[in-house]
């Protein structure tokens, strides 16, 4: 089955072209054709197995078609209410990308910021929003938005809103709603309350589910490598020369690990490239072009900036720091293995990660495998902070094989470049 078959329309086809997407994932085959007729739905599926792509792209395929002719200021005909900042911004990305040449536009809202720059943007129009529930709750009280226009609302991850606490909100958000819309609502599982909520939100729903052996989690070869924090990119350079690593996406959760990573592994004679968002959109480009063409082995990314990144044969993600959200870490991973291809998913994971680990596996409803025996098992963080002190090639050699840079020329290290983390 293509996406053409499905019936998704030429500027879209080309968008999820650019984007490397060949097939449709089993919950996108089953949910566009009924979303496209204008049916309401229920669906059954986690993060990881292509979701939001199922809503996004009839949702954006049916604003296209249904185009006002109307002048002025863009309604919001399309509200998708989901639960954390992180899946918010996830979800706009995506309306961004599906979306580039529909001239669909859309804005992602939710708390803990400031709220003039996401009200800014509204007061200049837009047809798409994506909201967590305590903030568009609180702009549409203040007047900023009105849900009066809405065609498509689709309510996702309903049981993490719920556990989050998000029932009232969610209420109150449903009862502003137009009756006549198309409504969709996804949960990843589905106990008597989640249910009991469908019912007051769908008309006579389809009923799409997809089993977890379709998800990336477990399309994925996923290990996990416990290792102290200094030992990290000596772990990295050892695996990336050990295991021929030709093609990696290294996950850093901040801009400054991103450069220093790329520092050491430029030490060890590894190309590696980092793109972050202080980083130019030409230096962006430059980088990715680099590694799509294989002259640097290494891409080391900050989340926000991977988003962007479509490469088709990635060989291994490595995760360098444990993202502290657990669908983060299936959008990684979900990196490698695309299309029905086989990838391996690399975690580093410290002390301090371990309740990040716990979540995921909780999340992704398996047990991720560790690699016990590794070179820097018992790597002490003390011998590092020493060895951080002592100019590089006047160290003395640490007891690990393998560490990576061994033969490099001495060179001073500055005070900045100790004072990383
Ligand atoms: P989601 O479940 O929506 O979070 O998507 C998981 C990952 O799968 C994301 O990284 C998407 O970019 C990717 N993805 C979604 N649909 C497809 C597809 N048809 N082909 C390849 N990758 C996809």
């Amino acid at each position: 089955m293509t996406f053409q078959q499905l019936g998704v329309i030429d500027p879209i086809l080309k968008a999820l072209d650019s984007e490397g997407y060949t097939r449709p994932t089993p919950i996108q085959e089953k949910s566009i054709p009924i979303l496209l007729k204008g049916k309401d739905l229920l669906g059954c599926a986690q993060t990881g197995t292509g979701k939001t792509a199922a809503f996004a792209i009839p949702i954006l395929q049916l604003l296209h078609k249904h185009r006002t002719q109307e002048k002025g200021k863009r309604k919001i005909r399309a509200l998708i209410v989901t639960p954390t900042r992180e899946l918010a911004i996830q979800i706009g990305e995506s309306f961004t990308v599906y979306g580039k040449f529909t001239g669909i536009r859309n804005t992602v809202i939710f708390g803990g910021v400031k709220q003039g720059a996401q009200t800014k943007i509204l007061d200049r129009g837009v047809d798409v929003l994506v909201a967590t529930p305590g903030r568009l709750l609180d702009l549409m009280q203040q007047g900023y938005i009105s849900l009066r226009d809405v065609e498509y609302s689709v309510l996702d991850e309903s049981d993490r809103m719920l556990d989050m606490g998000f029932i009232h909100d969610i209420k109150k958000i449903i009862a502003k709603l137009p009756p006549k819309r198309q409504s969709l609502f996804f949960s990843a599982t589905m106990p008597p309350d989640i249910v009991a909520l469908s019912r007051k939100i769908l008309g006579n729903p389809e009923k799409v589910s997809v089993t977890p052996d379709q998800t990336t989690a477990e399309k994925v070869k996923q290990v996990v490598y416990f290792v102290s924090k200094p030992a990290k990119t000596k772990l990295l350079i050892h695996l990336i020369k050990a295991e021929n690593m030709n093609s990696v996406l290294v996950f850093s959760r901040t801009k400054h690990g991103a450069n220093k990573i790329v520092k050491l592994l430029d030490k060890a004679k590894i190309g590696a490239e980092a793109i972050h968002s202080n980083k130019s959109q030409g230096a962006r480009q430059r980088a990715l072009g680099n590694f799509k063409s294989g002259e640097t082995k290494v891409l080391v990314a900050t989340d926000i900036a991977a988003r962007g990144i479509d490469v088709d044969d990635l060989s291994h993600v490595v995760n360098y720091d444990l993202p502290n959200i657990s669908e983060t870490y299936v959008h990684r991973i979900g990196r490698t293995g695309r299309a029905g291809a086989s990838g391996i998913a690399i975690s580093f994971c410290n002390e301090e990660e371990k309740a990040y680990l716990r979540d995921i596996e909780k999340l992704i409803n398996q047990k991720i495998e560790v690699v016990k025996e590794h070179p820097y098992v018992n790597f002490k963080p003390e011998i590092a902070a020493k060895d951080a002190a002592v100019p590089y090639g006047l160290r003395k050699k640490s007891k690990p094989a393998n560490s990576g840079g061994g033969g490099s020329r001495p060179r001073r290290r500055s005070k900045r470049h100790r004072k990383t983390d």
